[in-house]
């Protein structure tokens, strides 16, 4: 089976067997190393010396923790939206008291730093920018370093979801001074879903200090006073984190250039195989991503019916397209655990089924 949705990601098998074990008290000595491992290892692959947390939960779990930690209500935050899940992290600011000012680009394309410079320039009561690193719903790859250095000339606070990027797509959280930056377990890691971790900056405690949303689940407070003694505040998904330990050193022995480079092929791969089966790419090639593919679906391809006989007939699992995109696009996921070969099979099966679900 190819599973190639933008996660739950396959699990290597080694992962999988890690899983498989018995519980341990998550109080204890033993589950204290695991953490503690886990957390060292992970600080690495965020390449940040800055606290990294795993909070139990989704991603979105993780864009609310970033949100409720480091903001009050009524602080001005500038979102810069490429798609549903840009809206997403600017409706949970809103939710909690926010006043945001919406940068919003057309679906597909990248988020223009001058733009994001202009809008600080406007507006000096902005406290923080909110920013998607790579848009899974359009599979776009912002600029992420060019926006961070603007947001930092305004000295201003970087919340990330780098949720489908970290791990897959290269992004140094201390050299691009990102303040909050949150990823999920089950996107680029290897691991099933529910874990989200998110790493905080010294500018984040400030921030921290005197932020009011309320909050009480996802308090980074009470996830770093729990992490010196080796534990989470609630109870964690102790098999994740079994899996998490092995996953981790199978992503350290690879290494970050090499885990990079392989999701530049897969992803070059990807790009390349669907425009030679006549399609076309839905977002900005230029900024196109590393982790997923989205094509466009022509009038005439039914892509729920393109989905299905993937999934019925050759045990291919794509993504249909989010939101306003439903319909119009499919998304193939390209990120953790993927070689070329696996994109090879997925175009295999695509240039069968394509004319079959074509009117
Ligand atoms: C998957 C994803 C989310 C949501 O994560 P959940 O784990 O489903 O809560 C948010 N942002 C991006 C960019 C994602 O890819």
């Amino acid at each position: 089976m190819q599973l190639r949705i933008p996660g739950p990601t396959p699990c290597p098998p080694e992962v999988l067997a890690a899983m498989g074990r018995q519980m341990i008290n998550h109080r204890g000595k033993e589950f204290a190393e695991i953490i503690q491992g886990v957390t060292t290892k992970l600080k690495q692959l965020f390449q940040t010396k800055n606290d990294v947390f795993l909070l139990t939960g989704s991603g979105t779990g993780g864009m609310e923790a970033a949100i409720v930690n480091t903001l009050s209500p009524g602080d001005k935050v500038l979102s810069v939206s490429v798609g549903v899940f840009g809206n997403r992290f600017a409706e949970i600011a809103e939710s909690y008291g926010a006043e945001v000012t919406h940068l919003n680009f057309e679906f597909g394309t990248a988020a223009d730093p001058e733009a994001v410079r202009q809008s600080l320039k406007a507006d000096a009561g902005i406290s923080a920018v909110l920013v998607t690193h790579n848009e899974t719903s359009t599979a776009v790859t912002n600029d992420l370093k060019s926006i961070s250095a603007i947001v930092k000339e305004f000295d201003k606070l970087l919340l990330v979801d780098a949720i489908s990027a970290l791990g897959s797509i290269d992004l140094p959280v201390d050299a691009w001074q990102c303040d909050v930056v949150v990823t999920g377990s089950q996107k680029g890691w290897m691991v099933p879903p529910g874990l989200a971790m998110v790493s905080v900056s010294d500018a984040a405690w400030q921030a921290h200090a005197k932020a009011k949303m309320p909050r009480f689940y996802w308090d980074f407070t009470k996830a770093r006073s729990y992490l010196e003694k080796g534990q989470t505040p609630w109870t964690p998904p102790v098999s994740v984190f079994f899996g998490f330990a092995v996953a981790l050193d199978m992503m350290l022995a690879e290494g970050l250039p090499n885990i990079f480079a392989r999701h530049a092929r897969s992803a070059d791969m990807a790009r390349s195989g669907v425009k030679s089966l006549g399609l076309s790419l839905f977002p900005d090639e230029k900024y196109a991503s590393n982790t997923i593919t989205a094509v466009k679906a022509s009038e005439k391809l039914d892509v729920a019916k393109l989905l299905q006989i993937l999934r019925d007939e050759h045990d291919v699992v794509l993504a249909g397209g989010q939101a306003s995109l439903s319909g119009k696009i499919f998304r193939i996921g390209h990120l953790g655990w993927v070689t070329e070969d696996d994109i090879k099979q997925v175009l295999q099966a695509l240039g069968k089924a394509l004319p079959q679900a074509t009117s």
